[in-house]
């Protein structure tokens, strides 16, 4: 049975608890919001199942990618509502098409994130977006096969940890089945995000939440800002101004298994990995207009089939460029045990922003260093317009 000798050995990804015959596995959360199974000895069966499917225990092997490329939306609307360049929703949207069913993560009504699934196109939306928390993948895998068994083409979209819990729940390959990951930084604890929700609640007026984007690209897609919308107001900082994205690009709440993770390099078994096409305005300056550009991966045949079918804009690239400027592709953050514990410390006692702030401070030096870079790149991006 599956028992966790420490936490960077479980990813989250409750293949084993979805896969128990007894279903005697249960999740429980941590004290820094992670969820971890937990197995009710009493009722265990001694099947071994769980540890089959566990895919900490059964690494995927690294290899490099088929073909790479930078792309694009054509619909503008659709890539500002993106992360990047749109690629989720073009995959998406063709196999909606062919009566398919796309699954990904959306916030649930308490704004907590959720992994559920939508047979429509109105029902995209809510998957669109990067959402930095950890989703709850519930029973997804579960009813992923359901469709599958059904003759039904499925999309499953997630972390790449998330699609080797996938590929090994089902231990059998799908003809209807597409897979897609993203490049990983990693996933933050659900509740620091919980403790934040609270935090940045405007103090007086309405204070129903209306929406979240971590990826608001009015100001444009390299100086992307984090909104929340309220009824009669909205509270937006620019990504590098944030606490909360602050405090996740310096890795102080990530999932211990973030900090050695076991689906790099392309490991996930995922038909297709998407990404921001970081260091595009170096590599093809020609598509950068600020609206985003993803980079797509390719890595099997069914992945090079699924982007020959869509209206994507794709322009072939190599694994370098893209790597070159988006390291999470191949490596984990580095663990700072000290600053991480000091993160929940203050977490529990003075709160969110001030834990985030406090170990985030950045010179005055370095922003203004920032601010000058990021009026240059525009500067730049409208010459070469
Ligand atoms: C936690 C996290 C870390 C990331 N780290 C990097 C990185 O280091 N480098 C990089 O280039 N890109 C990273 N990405 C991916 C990037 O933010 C975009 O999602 C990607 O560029 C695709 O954008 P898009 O415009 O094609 O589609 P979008 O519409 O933005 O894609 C949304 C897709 O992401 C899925 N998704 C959203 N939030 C989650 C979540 N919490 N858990 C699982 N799936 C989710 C949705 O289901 C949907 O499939 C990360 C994304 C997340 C969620
Ligand atoms: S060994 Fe079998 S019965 Fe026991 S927890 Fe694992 S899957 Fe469930
Ligand atoms: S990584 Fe997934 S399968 Fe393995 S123990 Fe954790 S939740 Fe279970
Ligand atoms: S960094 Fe690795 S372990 Fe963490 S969420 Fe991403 S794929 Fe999973």
């Amino acid at each position: 049975m599956i028992l966790i000798q420490h936490k960077s050995q479980c990813c989250g990804c409750a293949a084993c608890v979805q896969r128990c015959p007894r279903q005697c596995i249960l999740l429980e959360e941590d004290t820094e919001g992670f969820l971890y199974p937990k197995v009710d000895v009493s009722r265990c069966i001694d099947c071994g199942l769980c540890e089959k499917v566990c895919p900490v225990l059964h690494p995927g092997t690294s290899h490099a990618p088929q073909a790479c490329y930078a792309a694009l939306h054509p619909d503008k609307q659709i890539r500002e509502a993106s992360s990047s360049g749109g690629s989720f929703t073009a995959l998406a949207a063709s196999v909606l098409a062919s009566g398919g069913v796309v699954f990904g993560a959306r916030f649930a009504s308490d704004w907590s994130v959720e992994h559920a699934y939508t047979e429509t196109l109105e029902g995209l939306a809510a998957f669109r977006g990067s959402k930095y928390v950890q989703s709850r993948i519930g029973s997804a895998y579960s009813q992923a096969e359901t469709f599958l068994k059904q003759g039904r083409r499925v999309l499953f979209t997630g972390t790449p940890c998330q699609i080797s819990g996938l590929r090994r729940f089902l231990r059998k390959d799908y003809e209807g089945l597409l897979t897609l990951d993203f490049i990983c930084h990693g996933v933050p604890s659900p509740l620091v995000w919980r403790r934040y929700l609270q935090a940045v609640r405007p103090s007086s007026g309405d204070t129903s939440l209306r929406g979240v984007s971590f990826r608001d690209k009015e100001h444009g897609w390299h100086s992307y800002r984090v909104t929340f919308r309220y009824d009669h107001a909205s509270v937006s900082r620019y990504f590098y101004e944030d606490p909360y994205m602050r405090g996740f690009l310096a890795d102080l709440f990530l999932r211990p298994s973030c900090y050695a993770c076991a689906a790099k390099s392309c490991s996930s078994g995922a038909d297709l990995t998407m990404g921001d096409f970081w260091g595009i305005e170096h590599v093809h300056p020609e598509l950068d207009d600020d609206g985003g550009v993803s980079c797509i991966l390719v890595h099997t045949p069914s992945g090079a089939r699924a982007l020959q079918q869509i209206p994507l804009q794709l322009n072939s690239s190599t694994y370098q460029e893209v790597v070159q400027y988006n390291p999470a592709l191949e490596h984990s953050p580095k663990a700072s045990a000290a600053r991480r514990s000091r993160f929940f410390e203050l977490l529990a006692h003075q709160g969110v922003i001030s834990a985030c702030e406090e170990l985030t401070r950045v010179s005055v030096a370095k922003r203004l260093l920032k601010l000058i870079r990021s009026l240059l790149g525009k500067v730049r991006r409208r010459l070469l317009r």
